[in-house]
């Protein structure tokens, strides 16, 4: 009999489902994908998405009927406080996940339909939920509450609980290996910058503090998102400029960041118009890099002692200039960036500063399927299930 070893990694959102299977034996991946568009005509809804992607992993051998897959492991965006580790998925459980779409009215509701079909394609085969807030249940209760009246942030459930976690998990843990250290032993700060971005204090494996907050807007500068901001801002907007509370939500979400700033949300273009001498992209940039130095020294005050500043996601890992400007003149923190380490490009972890800084400077691609999978094999083998 084959030994069931693989899981399959399903993260859906509203308008796509992106899949990994990955073996757990051997780390292999034999199939990888994403349906796009689902709503358009080739896939009209989830269901049909998922029936093509349940299609083509069947087309490679590896169907979801094959007896080497072990468990399927769902991306879960909100697991409010209810949910701090990976879930084994029952009815009880996706009831709690759908009493939480209030708090994540964005994405758990594609994630909880990605968990139905799935279990109806596979009723049998144990499905896991991976929530995205879980890693920072730890964040103690003066860093997760907010100053304002308890009684009604409780009514409310209004709290930091912030995101990305797979992915702090995983690059905290990947750069104590680099280091040669166990993660209890050291202190990291994690910037995860993608078109969404996160930082993260790490304490010793367990995290203390996160940027994102009740939704994932609050924070560094983004894509398309503002991040902190004044909170009146919003009640300027509505009083004195008219704004709608959807209006408001689609400005802060989709119209500002680096979009809204100089008209690009994505780096490379940024960059590219910074060179060029573009005084709009100029000020973008040194905004976006303002907040993050804010957040590094923020973080640093937290910790006391840092081990290693780590840069990870589409921006963390590919700018060199984001990574430059975000860590230059900082020898009072012990922070000593090498030009040439940092300048090379490659897809390995790697550290980034000289052998003379007190800090260390990782770059550290993250992985967060393979942290999906991990988790998920490791609720299925611990026999509580
Ligand atoms: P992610 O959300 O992690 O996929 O990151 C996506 C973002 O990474 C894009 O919007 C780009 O802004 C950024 N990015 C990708 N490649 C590069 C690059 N070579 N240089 C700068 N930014 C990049």
């Amino acid at each position: 009999m084959t030994a069931a070893t693989r899981v399959l990694v399903l993260n859906s959102g509203s308008s796509s489902v992106k899949y990994q299977l990955i073996d757990m034996a051997d780390g292999s991946r034999p199939a990888s994908g994403m349906v796009e568009r689902i709503g358009e005509q080739s896939f009209p809804d989830h269901a049909t998405a998922l029936a093509a992607i349940a299609d083509e992993l069947a087309g490679k051998g590896v169907g979801l009927d094959s007896p080497a897959l072990a468990a399927i492991g769902h991306r879960v965006v909100h697991g409010g406080t209810r949910f701090t580790a990976p879930t084994l998925i029952t009815d009880q459980v996706l009831d709690t996940v759908r009493e939480l779409v209030p708090l994540a009215p964005l994405h758990n509701p594609a994630n909880i339909t990605g968990i139905e079909i799935a279990r109806k394609l596979r009723p049998d085969l144990p499905q896991v939920a991976v929530f995205d807030t879980a890693f920072h249940a730890t964040i103690p209760e003066y860093a997760a509450r907010y100053a304002i009246d308890s009684e009604t942030a409780d009514r409310f459930s209004v709290r930091r609980y912030g995101f990305h976690g797979t992915s702090h998990q995983y690059v905290s843990r990947r750069t104590a290996e680099l280091l040669g250290k166990s993660p209890e032993s050291v202190n990291v700060i994690v910037f995860h910058l993608g078109n969404g971005a996160s930082a993260a204090a790490v304490a010793g494996g367990v995290c203390v503090d996160t940027s994102m907050g009740l939704t994932p807007l609050e924070g560094l500068v983004m894509g398309t998102r503002s991040g902190d901001l004044d909170p009146a801002v919003l009640l300027h907007l509505h009083r004195v400029g008219g704004m709608s509370a959807d209006e408001i939500d689609d400005l802060l979400n989709r119209r500002s960041g680096m979009l809204g700033l100089c008209g690009d949300n994505d780096m490379r273009e940024v960059t590219r118009r910074v060179q060029a001498g573009d005084e709009r992209a100029q000020l973008a940039f040194d905004i976006y890099v303002h907040r993050l130095r804010k957040y590094l020294g923020g973080y640093t005050a937290v910790l006391g002692r840092v081990d290693a500043v780590v840069f990870t996601a589409g921006v963390g890992e590919n700018s060199a200039e984001v990574r430059a400007a975000a860590t230059a003149g900082l020898d009072a923190f012990g922070i000593d960036l090498d030009p040439a380490l940092n300048a090379l490009r490659s897809k390995a972890p790697r550290l980034v500063s000289s052998p003379l800084s007190r800090v260390a400077v990782a770059v550290v691609p993250t992985d967060e399927e393979l942290e999906i999978a991990r988790q998920t094999f490791s609720v299925i083998s611990s026999g509580d299930r």
